[in-house]
């Protein structure tokens, strides 16, 4: 495993890793950069396969999440947390609280929130040790569950992609697949149901399948399948690398824009996406109304009109990218990586 020369190693401030035989806690914190305000992420909780899975992820969700405070227009930096799921019993309070010890460590560099894995819940017991913690139940300034914010963004994004790609000003009679029906697919598929869309779901889980098949007349498709459906729009929203070598060329959407963070397995897939007449909205423009909403409560005051008016922002965001890439040819991914390097410079 290397770090210096790993390939998404992109000079992060910071790389901190945290070991408690007692707790059974190993995590790793990543901070990317810190020129707009402390890095800030959420912490996934995991069952990686290695150490170096582990570490591949913190780097290169600290960097997107640089990116996507950035472009956000947020006074956050780049961080983000990763703990390793312990294999056999553990105790997850105490798990928590010494995550929380951790996070004490670095000090201010990094603020946490919930990611993949990790509850509200989680959040409180990593609050009796720091104050580095938000997307809090409880308190002044609390914010919850950032994912409800974060599929209203993605929804109002996949709003812009289909007035610019389909011409159309609603969902009434589009498909759209939605790739993971977890805290935010779930959410996604709501709007999307009431705005009139024919929904194609695949997860791992079968009782939410059943239950989005019971409220919205899902149709249920394996996993294996879910990214390509003949659909109008595909929206990722389980883990990262839907869009990859293998699935690249299946994908018969003409919209893609979801949850999930790292969509593109490799970079080159964006320009794959464009050679196949594939509007891809990126995923750390369009996922960033959790931290939008978190950015709130970091501030010491949580304002919902605010943070509406950050999520609804998405929209120009998007719209500004497509018109770029539109002029240039280049990738959308590409064109928004190179704005937030700049905000970034
Ligand atoms: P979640 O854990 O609640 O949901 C993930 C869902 O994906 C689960 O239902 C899981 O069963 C399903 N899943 C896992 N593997 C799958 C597979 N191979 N095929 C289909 N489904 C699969 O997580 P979430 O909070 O909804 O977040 C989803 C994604 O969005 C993650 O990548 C996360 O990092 C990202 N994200 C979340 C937020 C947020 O506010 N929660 C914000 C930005 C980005």
């Amino acid at each position: 495993m290397t770090l210096f020369s790993h390939p998404d190693f992109d000079d992060h401030e910071g790389v901190y890793i945290f070991s408690d035989p007692k707790s059974g806690l190993r995590a790793i914190i990543a901070v990317h950069n810190t020129k707009f305000g402390p890095g800030c992420g959420g912490t996934r909780f995991w069952t990686y396969a290695d150490d170096a899975s582990a570490l591949t992820d913190a780097l290169r969700l600290s960097r997107a999440m640089s990116f996507k405070n950035a472009m956000a227009g947020l006074d956050l930096g780049g961080g983000k947390g990763v703990i390793l799921r312990p294999k056999g019993e553990f105790d997850r309070a105490s798990l928590f609280a010494s995550y929380g010890r951790a996070i004490e460590k670095v000090a201010g560099q990094y603020i946490t929130a919930e990611d993949v894995g990790v509850s509200p819940d989680d959040m409180c017991i990593i609050k009796t040790q720091t104050d580095y913690v938000a997307g809090l139940d409880d308190g002044e300034a609390a914010s919850g569950d950032p994912s409800p914010v974060t599929a209203r963004g993605i929804f109002y994004g996949l709003q812009t992609a289909v007035v610019r790609q389909l011409k159309q000003n609603d969902f009434s009679g589009l498909r759209v697949a939605i790739q993971g029906l977890g805290h935010v697919g779930y959410g996604l598929c709501e709007h999307l149901y009431a705005a009139g869309a024919e929904l194609v779901v695949a997860d791992i889980n079968q009782s939410v399948l059943e239950k989005a098949r019971a409220e919205f007349g899902a149709s249920v498709v394996s996993p294996e399948t879910i990214h390509a459906q003949d659909v109008d729009v595909f929206a990722p929203c389980a883990l990262g690398g839907a869009i990859s070598a293998d699935t690249v060329e299946e994908i018969k959407a003409a919209v893609i824009g979801g949850a999930a963070n790292n969509q593109l397995a490799t970079p080159d897939m964006g320009e794959r996406l464009v050679a196949k007449g594939i509007l891809y909205c990126p995923d750390y423009i369009i996922n960033a109304g959790g931290i939008i909403n978190v950015a709130s409560e970091v501030s010491g005051t949580y304002d919902p009109d605010w943070v509406e008016s950050k999520v609804l922002a998405i929209k120009n965001t998007l719209t500004e990218i497509f018109d770029r890439a539109a002029a240039t040819g280049q990738a959308t991914s590409d064109v928004a990586d190179a704005m937030a390097a700049e905000k970034l410079r």
